[in-house]
């Protein structure tokens, strides 16, 4: 882990009026772009073995300028001439799941948010430590297969973008589909809606709705579109189509805008909360967005199955604002405002509150 003395050392190198924000070419990053050109900062786009002409269809979302690298680990040898171009990197899901959590964290530049979340998120256990911890409901985690009494969800771990996980209502079912050759657990199938709430949590801001210490907003929420599982019903029983060989995945293809009950929106807020409290005491704070991506039960329970600690790509419906932001202010897409902390951070001299 590249230690904050460093970081902080770089950052009083930087020339408030030159900085530029990047980030890498896609997930979010036109919306990063976007938001970033909005709030007046220069931007540079790091293209890893990508061709970067889609930007051209979307002026108001392309880079000043572009980097181009052959792989993740090459953009190690940039350093110098990021830094000497006072970057700060805007951290998104493809940008850390492809240079991988290991060699982002040690990476020598200024980077959005906290770094230390990193061993937090990418390690299930410890994922689920934090968030039970805070006395926030998760899925139950069965054990031992043979008391699978319910339907569950096997999870292999390392399983990406939902692949490699299946359902068994029981232990027979288990016993069926499991390839013991890799590890895995047992989670409980939780049946409701799932909502995936964007939160942003600032350490330096005072209005709003306050913590300990800063104000947590919801800026928006969503829910995943997944292929095969979202549609494949439509073709009958989910037995009919095991005989057939189709079974269900869970890869993200898209995202829905949602507007939860607004009766869940203070679950929510106090979920967010504990999230949030309890990240100051393990490792100094979740800065800036993250993502509850929960289950909301037919007793209007939420459980959580999940945090991703950046941003996602279920905030990408919402470049012009959504109808939480709004309320904020008019136009307030997530992007924007890891901008808009940027900016309050420089003017106030607070920037290793917000980038490590
Ligand atoms: P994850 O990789 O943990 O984000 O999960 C991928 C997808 O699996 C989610 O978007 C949900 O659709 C589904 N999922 C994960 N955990 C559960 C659970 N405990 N109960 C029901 N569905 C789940």
């Amino acid at each position: 882990m590249v230690s904050k003395d460093r970081i902080s050392k770089i950052l009083d190198s930087y020339d408030p009026k030159k900085i530029t924000l990047a980030t890498a070419c896609s997930h979010t990053s036109l919306q990063i772009f976007h938001g970033a050109k909005e709030a007046g900062f220069k931007t540079l786009g790091i293209a890893v073995q990508q061709k970067t002409k889609i930007y051209d269809a979307f002026p108001a979302a392309k880079p000043d300028e572009f980097l181009f690298a052959d792989s993740y680990s090459e953009l190690l040898d940039h350093t110098d001439e990021l830094i000497s171009r006072n970057v700060i990197v805007i951290p998104h899901g493809s940008f850390v799941e492809y240079m991988t959590p290991r060699i982002f964290e040690g990476w020598g530049i200024p980077t959005f948010g906290n770094r230390m979340v990193l061993e937090w998120e990418s390690d299930r256990e410890k994922e689920r430590n934090w968030i039970t911890s805070a006395g926030v409901r998760m899925p139950e985690i069965i054990e031992d297969a043979q008391k699978i009494d319910r339907p569950v969800l096997v999870k292999y771990h390392g399983a990406k973008g939902g692949r490699g996980f299946f359902i068994a209502k029981d232990y027979p079912e288990f016993k069926m589909g499991i390839d013991h050759t890799k590890k895995f657990h047992i989670q409980e199938y939780v049946v409701g809606t799932r909502y995936y709430v964007h939160f942003f949590y600032s350490p330096i801001r005072t209005e709003g709705y306050r913590l300990s210490k800063g104000v947590l907003e919801v800026l928006s929420a969503d829910r995943r579109d997944e292929s095969n599982i979202d549609e494949m019903y439509k073709l009958g029983s989910a037995e009919e189509l095991k005989r057939l060989g189709f079974f269900p995945s869970f890869v993200v293809t898209g995202n829905l805008p949602i507007v939860m009950r607004e009766s869940l929106l203070p679950k929510f807020f106090e979920i967010g909360e504990k999230i949030v409290e309890r990240s100051f005491k393990l490792f100094g704070g979740i800065i800036g967005p993250f993502c509850v991506e929960s289950i909301v039960t037919d007793n209007l329970d939420i459980v959580v199955f999940e945090v991703s600690a950046r941003i996602v790509a279920g905030t990408n419906p919402f470049i012009n604002g959504s109808p939480y932001s709004d309320y904020i202010e008019p136009g307030l897409s997530t992007g924007k405002r890891i901008a808009q902390e940027i900016k309050l951070a420089v003017k106030k001299g607070l920037m290793n509150e917000v980038i490590s």
